[in-house]
């Protein structure tokens, strides 16, 4: 089955999808993204990310390209053409096609907007979360508004990279205090030897991660105990489990960081649980 893109307006082919040359996300990463997990063909979490997509628009002064119900049956479009029952729907705002000039374009200029659609590789899913995954750390060398999800993913892709050359799935940036912001697409955790879930506090050096919103949410519905604070990598090489949180990937427990083990180096009995409870509590629409 051939894949189906929709730009700015039309279904076409994938591999005919096209933006112009002079389009601002291409020339100036000008514009921002979301990517919302598909499950039995339906949107999980849908309201949170167009919240969050919402945001980051206005926080950049880009308009919405169209209203929000049209842009929900558009996510839907692209997800059933594409016949996806278990995957991803992703997409990407810019603020549109203009001649190249950094300050922003006339204001009739329209936002360009691509919806793309894909089934998860669930093999593959799955045997990272039942292996567990390796992370290694980088320094955080990004812009200071990394709560906007902007398109600028230099940094992100630089340290993904480094990650994979280094046999590890996943970077986590540390600060210059020395504090673990978040993966290079996923927010980080730690559970300590006493059994508190650590994670950093969604500030400005952080995406608020949607799975992070609901795993919040389950951690305070279970009763665990949760501190909401900035935690070092020498906390991380001490932590009893790790993991990962991402509308990929759910929960993912980390086993090992920068090549040492954590805790006994199988997955952790915290982030399996929360992996198995996660789609109980996501909205699902
Ligand atoms: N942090 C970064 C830098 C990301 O790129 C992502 C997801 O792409 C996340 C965290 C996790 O966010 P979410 O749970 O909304 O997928």
């Amino acid at each position: 089955m051939s894949r189906i893109a929709y730009v700015n307006g039309r279904y076409v082919p994938h591999r005919a999808a096209q933006v112009h040359v002079e389009d601002r996300g291409y020339q100036f990463a000008d514009g921002v993204y979301e990517v919302c997990e598909v499950r039995g063909g339906r949107l999980v979490d849908e309201r949170r990310h167009m919240d969050r997509l919402t945001r980051s628009l206005s926080e950049l002064r880009i308009a919405m390209p169209m209203p929000r119900n049209a842009l929900g049956v558009v996510l839907r479009e692209t997800v059933a053409r594409n016949r996806v029952r278990d995957g991803i729907v992703y997409l990407q705002v810019s603020r549109g096609v203009a001649r190249r000039d950094h300050a922003f374009p006339a204001a009739a200029t329209r936002p360009s907007i691509v919806v793309t659609a894909r089934n998860h590789d669930i093999d593959k899913l799955e045997q990272g979360a039942a292996d567990g995954i390796a992370v290694i750390s980088v320094p955080d060398n990004r812009w200071e508004r990394v709560d906007i999800k902007s398109v600028g993913l230099l940094p992100n892709v630089l340290a993904k990279q480094a990650a994979r050359e280094a046999g590890a799935k996943e970077a986590w940036f540390v600060d210059a205090k020395g504090f673990v912001t978040e993966g290079s697409s996923t927010n980080a955790w730690i559970v300590t030897r006493d059994g508190a879930v650590v994670t950093r506090p969604a500030d400005f050096g952080i995406l608020r991660g949607i799975t992070r919103t609901v795993v919040l949410e389950i951690i305070a519905e279970q009763g665990l105990k949760l501190e909401e604070r900035p935690f070092t990598m020498d906390e991380a090489y001490a932590a009893r489990e790790a993991f990962i949180t991402s509308a990929t990937q759910f929960v993912t427990p980390v086993v090992r960081i920068d090549g040492k083990p954590v805790g006994n180096g199988a997955p952790g009995l915290t982030a399996t649980a929360l992996r198995r409870d996660f789609h109980r509590y996501a909205e699902v629409g």
